[in-house]
């Protein structure tokens, strides 16, 4: 699972005194929980073709209409021979055959092998042929005959009919995620297509008077939606489909527009405007329109993230903060859009390094750390919530438990990597 970050500086410092402060905050534990709960895997489907399929998940038992392979098969390139034939044959004391067929790739054998006999294979075996003698084996001896130089056994190299894949076995469950060892078991039995559950449809807004998007003119006061881009990034990363729509302005009639706008979508997912102050409407926004399920999470960076239902609709009101934006899409929306996706958990990757440089930490507070690794070692990374450079310049990050105030550098701490 991806973690918290937390950040050594306050990430509310930008609330003004005018604010109403949050009357109460629920643990990391607590939010999970409920966001666990409220996560209804997705029942859609849809029909796609193989090469789409890849990363998707099955919504169907596939079975094979056909034996794999379909016809008994040599596994070497060699001669196709009765292993009786073969019976002390060595270098010293080789066994002449003869040369009844030279089958190639792509067609079937017409000739049956008799005692005496072998064909040179490539694939299919041809009928009376109990085992493949490799051609390294054997030399040829004019255009008729082979000298084999080694004794087999009967069966040997030989696949036989359906020993991949039986026909009528089950070669994809329901719920499997179509990884590309399973593409190509339904590429072996010949499926053009799959039927996958829908990937969730996930409608992305920035909120903001301030917020523009990129391509425009920066006037006075402005600056650029960093949210949607990597909210997008994340969604797609994560098995939905964004669906970006254009920052909306800080009032009520236009934050109501806006979630009007995002009712196709199965999951809804604002940033900014989520802190309780004065121009921080996500509230009053459910409060008209849905039923919050939590407002408020004791993390840092990232407290001032609400989550609710809206029409039936899962609906996430993310921090405005560009680092609390992303660090609570990893923590939150990522666990929760790939158990709506059907997808598994996602394994965590950690690395042991040591400490590149001191970390202080506040103490009675759990901590997430952003940090990049450089020569083997771990450096802080983390600048402050709104600054996307504390995640762009960051490799990982690390936990510093609420009853450790200083990691000194050379410590050896667990990293867990993005
Ligand atoms: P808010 O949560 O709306 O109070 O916003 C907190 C801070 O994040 C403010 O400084 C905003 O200007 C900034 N911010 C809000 N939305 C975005 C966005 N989409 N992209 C970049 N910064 C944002
Ligand atoms: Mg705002």
């Amino acid at each position: 699972m991806l973690g918290h970050f937390l950040s050594a500086t306050s990430a509310v410092s930008a609330l003004s005194v005018t604010m109403r402060p949050f009357t109460s905050t629920i643990s990391l534990v607590e939010a999970r929980r409920r966001l666990d709960a409220a996560a209804a895997p997705i029942a859609r489907t849809e029909c796609v073709s193989l090469p789409a399929a890849a990363g998707r998940v099955a919504a169907a038992d596939v079975s094979s209409p056909i034996d794999v392979p379909p016809f008994a098969r040599s596994a070497m390139d060699g001669y196709a021979v009765i292993a009786a034939d073969t019976r002390g044959a060595s270098r010293a004391t080789p066994v002449r055959l003869r040369i009844v067929e030279r089958l190639y790739t792509g067609r079937m054998p017409k000739t049956a092998i008799a005692r005496g006999e072998c064909s040179e294979i490539a694939t299919a075996l041809p009928v009376g042929a109990d085992a493949v003698i490799m051609v390294e084996e054997t030399a040829k001896e004019g255009d008729e005959g082979v000298q084999m130089f080694a004794t087999v056994p009967p069966g040997q190299h030989i696949g036989r009919r359906g020993a991949d894949i039986a026909a009528g076995a089950v070669v994809v469950r329901k719920g499997d995620l179509l990884n590309p060892g399973r593409i190509g078991a339904l590429a072996a039995i010949g499926q053009p297509d799959v039927e996958v559950y829908a990937q969730p449809r996930v409608a992305i807004l920035s909120t903001g008077n301030e917020v523009v998007e990129p391509g425009q003119r920066l006037e006075p006061g402005q600056i650029f939606d960093v949210n949607r881009f990597t909210l997008a990034a994340v969604v797609a990363a994560h098995g939905g489909v964004p669906e970006p729509h254009h920052p909306a302005h800080d009032t009520l009639a236009a934050l109501t527009q806006a979630l009007d706008e995002c009712a196709d979508a199965d999951i809804v997912v604002f940033s900014g405007g989520s802190s309780v102050g004065e121009r921080d409407l996500i509230v009053d926004l459910i409060a008209a329109r849905g039923e919050m399920v939590f407002h408020g999470i004791a993390v840092k960076p990232g407290k001032p993230t609400a989550f609710a239902k809206v029409a039936g609709k899962p609906f996430f009101g993310m921090p405005g903060n560009p680092t609390s934006c992303l660090s609570n899409s990893y923590v939150l929306l990522v666990p929760f859009l790939r158990a709506i996706a059907r997808l598994p958990v996602l394994p965590e990757r950690v690395v042991r390094v040591p400490l590149g440089r001191r970390i202080a930490s506040p103490a009675n507070r759990h901590q997430f750390y952003t940090v990049r690794l450089e020569g083997g070692a771990a450096f802080p990374a983390f600048k402050g919530s709104g600054d996307i450079t504390s995640l762009s310049q960051a490799d990982g990050y690390i936990e510093i438990p609420a009853d450790q105030s200083v990691i000194e550098p050379g410590t050896v701490v667990e990293v867990t990597l993005f």
